[in-house]
């Protein structure tokens, strides 16, 4: 038997505890917002990466304001070093778990195995992941196969709110970083057979229309912010839609529908609470927060003046028309090279796996990515994982034991590929 026929096989006798570890972690509610059981869930992880001869850290994320008392952000590094420490592959997996919502037919946190399907908020987005990532290194060991190379696998939190104290703090602090680490496979669900490159770009950012206060049955004497804000909306609409929906992106972003540019209206408000008493007043103030998905090829500083120009042309042709924009949230497109050996290996451990060449997609959202190639300055990441993509944050979401065993398998077979392990 082949090193890699071993592995494989390893990875089939511990199909159980696979499946049984991520009903464990689907037990504990890590709900995002607020932070729950992080604690709890770092140490479940932690015990299971120390049992498979893993040396774990953990990771309280000070001096994050979200990090307090009541709900500490803790992350989880299990460190396995091989015959040499380089190269080493990072496996990062995010533990928290968007709330279950309503629409259930069972048990959001109960863990259920039926029908072949692992159910549960966060089985698929992505405690199925974490587990095909730690047991793809210790299938590793099981076969006796000792890794050319160092394999760290590690849970972090708040990927759902952004992953401030998550990733992004384990980058800032040096511990995911080009200096030490070469590449990061990060098994979020984007279907079992597709290799993730990255995803599109975040700017959020609201925009407030000032009037002037005047009694309501003279409203001639005011200006109404509420009728200047619809006069933006309307702008937005006829000039800036069809223009950014025309753009397409060269990146394989899934559905298709997200490979445009798009524009969401998060929220709005102005004038008095309609639900309280009234009084005859002209609105003087109106609020709206946007959610623009931009592409790598428009980047963010185009994308940003597109929008500040309409508002300039609409204060220019509307009398008393003033606004505000302030930016709330920017987030860059990330970009796996193409001839980064990640896609590569994948592809041969699908091919293998799954007897079929692996096309690569790219995220309508954000993910850990961005932190890691931005902050950790990693260039080699990609995201590969079991589940899929359009159960994540879903009722009734499920991940296929078939996919985890299979992603498992991919995973343990890249692993060895990427350093020069496999015979
Ligand atoms: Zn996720």
């Amino acid at each position: 038997m082949t090193s890699t026929d071993r592995v494989l096989a390893a990875v089939d006798a511990a199909a159980g505890e696979i499946v049984d570890f991520t009903s464990e972690l689907i037990r504990l509610p890590t709900v995002n917002p607020p932070g729950d059981g992080y604690p709890e869930c770092a140490e479940l992880i932690g015990r299971r990466l120390a049992s498979c001869a893993f040396d774990v850290q953990y990771f309280a994320a000070e001096g994050r304001p979200e990090h307090t008392k009541q709900h500490p952000r803790i992350n989880v590094i299990g460190h396995r070093r091989g015959r040499s420490p380089r190269p080493l592959v990072h496996l990062n997996g995010h533990f928290d778990v968007v709330p279950p919502g309503d629409g259930w037919t069972l048990d959001p946190f109960a863990g259920t195995v039926r029908d072949g399907k692992i159910f549960g908020r966060g089985s698929c987005d992505m405690k199925a992941g974490l587990a095909a990532a730690v047991y793809a290194a210790e299938a590793i060991r099981r076969a006796g196969v000792e890794l050319n190379g160092s394999v760290e696998v590690s849970g972090t939190v708040d990927e759902e709110s952004g992953g401030f104290a998550g990733v992004a703090w384990l980058a800032q602090h040096g511990h995911i970083d080009k200096s030490r680490t070469d590449f990061v496979i990060i098994p979020e669900p984007l279907y079992v057979d597709r290799i993730c490159i990255g995803h599109r770009g975040v700017y959020w950012f609201e925009v407030t229309t000032h009037g002037r206060i005047a009694h309501g049955s003279m409203p001639f004497h005011g200006v109404n912010a509420i009728e200047h804000m619809g006069v933006i909306l309307e702008r937005i609409r006829r000039e800036l839609m069809p223009t950014i929906t025309g753009r397409e992106t060269a990146m394989p972003v899934v559905p298709p529908g997200a490979r445009h540019a798009t524009l969401n209206i998060n929220g709005i408000d102005g004038g008095q609470q309609v639900s309280g008493i009234q009084t005859p007043c002209v609105a003087d103030l109106c609020r709206a927060v946007f959610d623009r998905r931009f592409l790598i090829e428009e980047g963010f500083d185009r994308t940003r003046q597109e929008i500040v120009d309409l508002l300039d042309r609409a204060a220019a042709d509307v009398p008393d028309l003033r606004y505000e924009i302030r930016d709330l949230m920017v987030v860059h497109p990330v970009r796996t090279p193409d001839d980064s050996p990640l896609i590569d290996v994948l592809d041969r451990g699908l091919k293998r796996v799954l007897g079929r060449s692996g096309g690569l997609v790219a995220s309508p959202g954000t993910y850990d990515h961005k932190h890691v190639t931005r902050i950790g300055g990693i260039i080699n990441c990609v995201a590969y994982g079991p589940g899929i993509l359009d159960l994540a944050h879903q009722p009734d979401e499920w991940c296929g034991v078939d996919d985890v065993i299979n992603a498992t398998k991919v995973i343990a077979l890249a692993l060895m590929d990427l350093t020069g392990s496999t015979s």
